[in-house]
């Protein structure tokens, strides 16, 4: 199965989230009006392009910003410039989604910057299946941003969140795109997944003082496990099943992430 068949309808295809059905709030109304004016030019006016072809343009050269931060792998990058970035944030902050900041997403929370997004994936698409990723767990779904971009390098995501409110967050954002291969898990992810163990890669998305090592039994030999690890001072660890007694780490670079909290909150 090519990755294009995997999505009924392409993430690049679908341009701005439509709204159907529900209450119109002020935010809604305020957007409905931009994209109007945004598709209606004023007379007299230079026409605009549409929305969805300026979010085309900023993703293009985020990725291109990333790419000229070190992240190399093709696979990666392509699947960062057709994930809609601006469509996992509210409205007031979509025009900053192709920055390369972390933003807030509500409940003390944030959206990962792209970059790190990005190199966390290609590192741990750096095994030794060349990248073949059959199973990954993401610790930490948010507002789901990062598991619809591993939708892309693996066959099957599975994505864990702690706080209810962002996991129906996440469901919400993700619904429309209709993506078949994430499957949204709301419950303590640093417990892992046993139901479905094990992963040729895990995520973390937020920053322990260790890795638990729960999570290091439900990865495959040779799966990785890439996570953020620290308090104020938190660094990207790699970690690699070698056997099923062993497994070797490595340091990467400096990284800032939102702390790992163990149970689960409303
Ligand atoms: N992956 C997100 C980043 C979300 S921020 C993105 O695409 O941008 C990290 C998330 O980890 C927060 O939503 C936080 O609530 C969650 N988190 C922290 N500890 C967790 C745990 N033990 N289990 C599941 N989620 C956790």
């Amino acid at each position: 199965m090519t990755q294009g068949k995997r999505f009924p309808l392409s993430l690049a295809s679908l341009g701005e989230r439509a709204k159907t059905g529900g209450v119109a709030t002020p935010q809604t109304a305020t957007r409905n009006r931009a994209q109007t004016s945004a598709r209606q030019p004023m007379p007299g006016a230079e026409p605009a392009r549409p929305m969805s072809m300026v979010s085309d343009a900023v993703r293009s050269a985020m990725v291109t910003r990333i790419a000229r931060q070190g992240v190399r792998d093709e696979k990666v990058l392509a699947a960062m410039s057709v994930v809609p970035r601006h469509l996992f944030l509210e409205p007031g902050l979509a025009s900053q989604a192709y920055i390369d900041a972390s933003l807030p997403i509500g409940h003390h929370q944030t959206i990962s910057q792209p970059y790190i997004v990005a190199r966390m994936i290609e590192v741990m698409r750096g095994n030794r299946n060349g990248g073949a990723l059959e199973r990954v767990l993401e610790v930490g779904t948010g507002c789901g941003y990062q598991a619809a971009v591993l939708s892309r390098v693996a066959t099957e995501v599975y994505s864990i969140e702690r706080i209810r409110a962002l996991h129906e967050l996440a469901k919400a954002n993700l619904r429309p795109m209709r993506i078949p291969n994430i499957r949204l898990h709301y419950g303590d992810g640093m417990l892992g997944f046993p139901q479905v163990a094990p992963f040729d890669g895990i995520i973390l998305a937020a920053a322990g003082m260790e890795v638990p090592q729960t999570l290091l039994e439900q990865l495959t030999i040779g799966g990785r496990l890439v996570a953020p690890v620290g308090a104020r001072h938190q660094v990207l660890k790699v970690i690699e099943r070698v056997s099923n007694e062993e497994w070797t780490t490595a340091t990467l670079e400096d990284c800032h992430f939102v702390p790992l909290r163990p149970g689960t909150a409303a």
